[in-house]
């Protein structure tokens, strides 16, 4: 197993993408903290967790090795509440993976100034306030990993975007500067910047047939991405195969960003 016996806070872990980084970081072997702001769905994660860790141990009972807690990434108390349960349950914090996140549509005119700083409160400053307080532990330990979720928004311009694209922007030259100034210390800090993903987030663009079609148009691979295409890699960001890599943003959307 890849993650066997490391722990990993994986923030938004209730749906979509951080739903599916949860649940294949256990099945690698992780115990996983699943942090977000919902604690129903964040159970729903710890459940299915559960369940997969019981058929593969063939056992009829099992702790489980996950937990749910709710935080908001935009509070630092919540944060370091979030640090303090995690840490009291498990002991140590190997891979904090960086994904909650939210969208919110509009140009430079139309953006209102509430919506821009709920964008950034999260997206932007969430990632910041979230390593901020894991890695005072990682440092003790003497090594860590840190993935941050992007967007291949903050890679490209998309239009009527601004606080979305803003956001991201900052989230892959953060993971640049973390880089520097962790990686004497054994920590890797990484991004990945995913395309057109099939999450709550995208489904009122997917539900609509020519936007659909507008974004299959621009995608090599012909598809639009699954949650598990940008689990897999946060696997190996998280993992120690990667020990070499870092302030790297990987780009995972079926090459739409390669023309
Ligand atoms: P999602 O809406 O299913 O997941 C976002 C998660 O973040 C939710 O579980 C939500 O509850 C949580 N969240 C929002 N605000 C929070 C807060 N203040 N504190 C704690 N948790 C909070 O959508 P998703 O597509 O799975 O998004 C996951 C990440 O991937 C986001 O950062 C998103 O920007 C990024 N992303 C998604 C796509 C895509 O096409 N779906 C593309 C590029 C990047």
């Amino acid at each position: 197993m890849r993650l066997e016996n490391k722990v990993a806070i994986v923030t938004g872990g209730g749906s979509g993408i951080g739903q599916a980084i949860a649940i294949l970081f256990a099945k690698e072997g992780a115990k996983v903290v699943a942090a977000g702001r919902r604690i129903e769905a964040l159970q729903s994660t710890v459940a299915e967790i559960v369940r997969q860790r019981r058929i593969s141990l063939g056992l009829k009972k099992s702790g489980g090795e996950a937990l749910a807690v709710t935080a908001d990434v935009s509070s630092f108390s919540s944060i370091q509440n979030l640090i303090q349960k995690t840490l009291e349950k498990f002991g140590r914090i190997d891979i904090l993976v960086n994904n909650a996140g939210i969208y919110l549509a509009g140009d430079a005119v139309s953006t209102t100034e509430e919506d821009w700083d709920k964008v950034l409160a999260i997206d932007a400053k969430g990632t910041f306030l979230c390593s901020k307080a894991a890695l005072p532990s990682m440092i003790k330990q003497g090594k860590g990993k840190i993935v941050n979720t992007a967007s291949i928004a903050g890679w490209i311009g998309f239009e009527e975007s601004i606080a979305y694209c803003a956001a991201k922007g900052a989230v892959v030259n953060m993971t640049r500067e973390m880089a520097l100034d962790f990686g004497p210390k054994n920590i890797n800090v990484n991004a990945i910047a995913p395309g057109v993903v099939e999450t709550d987030m995208t489904q009122s663009f997917l539900q609509d047939e020519n936007a659909k079609k507008s974004f299959l148009d621009k995608i090599p691979i012909g598809r639009i991405g699954k949650p598990l295409d940008i689990a897999y890699a946060a696997l190996y960001l998280a993992s120690d195969e990667s020990d070499f890599v870092t302030g790297e943003t990987l780009i995972v959307d079926g090459g739409w960003t390669a023309r």
